[in-house]
């Protein structure tokens, strides 16, 4: 199975995947400041994104409920290791 990403949640190998940017970031500041941290568009972008993974979870897609996401606060003490590749 592929696991599918929310904006904003945290990638295994260390660091965030942006859907606004469609890539993973390094850092929780990513979403502070700048055009990723509208938080319109956050919103607009979560709503789409749970209504994308509602169809692709059909196609064998998956996401963990519990997972860590830095725009919902459930970003625990895990050490983010960033010279692992993605
Ligand atoms: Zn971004």
């Amino acid at each position: 199975m592929t696991r599918y990403y929310f904006h904003g949640d945290l990638v295994e190998a260390g660091g965030f995947y942006c859907a606004s940017c469609d890539a993973k970031v390094d850092g929780a500041e990513h979403f502070a400041a700048g055009a990723c941290a509208d938080p319109q568009r956050q919103k607009a972008r979560l709503k789409a994104t749970k209504k994308e993974y509602a169809v692709l979870k059909k196609q064998g897609y998956f996401r963990p409920d519990d997972a860590e996401n830095v725009l919902t606060g459930r970003v625990a003490g895990r050490r983010r290791d960033r010279s692992e590749a993605w």
